[in-house]
């Protein structure tokens, strides 16, 4: 298989994790909502314990949890929840994943205005324009902390600050962010924000809403059945999928220190091989303010997707998100490269599973593949 350096689409499950998802799918195979029995007792238990540490890191508790499929769906839920509220106006960044954009455009359809706040050319939100937007009653501001492609990493104090001066509920895409750097909800005020495990070493296909004790009882559901999550989302819980979470997380915050190090380390060095090979190479997004791992780099002249699927069998990169597919980015756009500059653009994405041994390589791997080309 190659090296994978992919890890802004999706992460390896760390074997400690699949153990206990493992464990709870063999023993506990209870329904949480079976309230006579101990079989539902015990499952319940279980999504208790993960709930408390899928919330530890955003310094939140547990009760302001909600367990969906996946960042996509609270995202959905966040946005579309709020579809019979007041005043019919949202607002997004240009940079915001597939899944908010589309959302607020299916919002349009419902009758919702939407507006787009751009970004200079680091992928920094313009706050002047924000706080003008902001000057009309709006409902909902919709924003990426850490972006996907190029890393860039908001001022959330301040959006904060912003959204709460002019009345205006405020939804973070904490996706790529989450128990990667420190998060204090209690401290900076957030009324909703989407995650997921598929990208901090957990399983796919769970993910989770946070919503501030405030808004507790405002949203609309958008899958309706049982009652569960308090109403909010219908659907038998996938409970091993729920403690793969919470222990993704857990040893997220625990080992947060030694991660961090080792994977700024990595990043640095892969950094430095490109920019020898290629002296002409730049990275797009913000130089220091950009979360740990992610490299978004542009060598003029080459053909980007065409070096990676060359490399494919050698090396795992992207030229932009996994949701993108072959279409050209965004994100490059908002932040004002030319078409030719997003053609020589690639992403690498650097986890805690990379060793040194496979950044010299995959470096190495890539200088040769793009010397081939040109
Ligand atoms: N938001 C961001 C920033 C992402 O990177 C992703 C994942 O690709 C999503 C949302 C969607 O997450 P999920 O795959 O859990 O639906």
């Amino acid at each position: 298989m190659p090296i994978y350096l992919d890890n802004n689409a999706s992460t390896p499950l760390d074997p400690r994790v699949l153990q206990i998802m493992l464990d709870i799918q063999k023993k506990y195979f209870g329904n949480p909502a079976s309230v006579l029995h101990s079989w539902g007792w015990q499952a319940e238990e279980i999504v208790n314990i993960a709930r408390e540490k899928v919330a530890s890191p955003l310094g939140a508790p547990a009760s302001s949890i909600i367990f969906t499929s996946g960042a996509t769906e609270s995202i959905n839920l966040a946005i579309q929840g709020l579809r019979n509220k007041s005043p019919k106006r949202m607002i997004a960044s240009a940079i915001e994943h597939k899944a908010v954009l589309d959302t607020l455009r299916y919002m349009e359809t419902l009758g919702f205005e939407v507006v787009q706040i751009g970004v200079n050319n680091l992928g920094e939100l313009d706050l002047d324009q924000l706080e003008s937007a902001l000057k009309t009653p709006t409902l909902l501001a919709s924003i990426i902390l850490a972006n996907n492609e190029i890393g860039t990493l908001q001022d959330i104090k301040t959006i904060s600050q912003l959204c709460q001066r002019h009345n205006c509920l405020l939804h973070l895409d904490i996706v790529q962010a989450y128990s990667k750097m420190v998060l204090d909800f209690s401290s900076t005020k957030v009324d909703l924000a989407s995650f997921n495990a598929h990208k901090i070493y957990g399983p796919k296909g769970i993910g989770a809403l946070y919503i501030h004790p405030d808004l507790s009882g405002e949203l609309t559901p958008i899958i309706w059945g049982g009652g569960h999550e308090r109403g909010l989302r219908s659907g038998t819980l996938n409970v091993p999928a729920i403690a793969g979470f919470g222990e993704a997380a857990a040893l997220m915050v625990r080992e947060c220190e030694e991660v961090t190090l080792s994977i700024r380390q990595l990043t640095t060095r892969f950094s430095k091989l490109i920019r020898e090979s290629f002296p002409s190479s730049c990275l797009n997004g913000h130089p220091a303010k950009r979360v740990i791992g992610n490299l978004n780099i542009q060598v003029p002249g080459i053909d980007a997707a065409q070096m990676a699927g060359r490399l494919a069998e050698k090396v795992a990169i992207s030229t932009s998100s996994a949701c993108m597919g072959a279409k050209s980015s965004h994100v490059l756009d908002a932040i004002g490269l030319s078409a030719e500059e997003i053609r020589s653009t690639f992403r690498v994405g650097i986890g805690r599973f990379n060793t040194p041994e496979e950044i010299e390589l995959a470096a190495k791997e890539i200088s040769d593949a793009i010397n081939k080309l040109s």
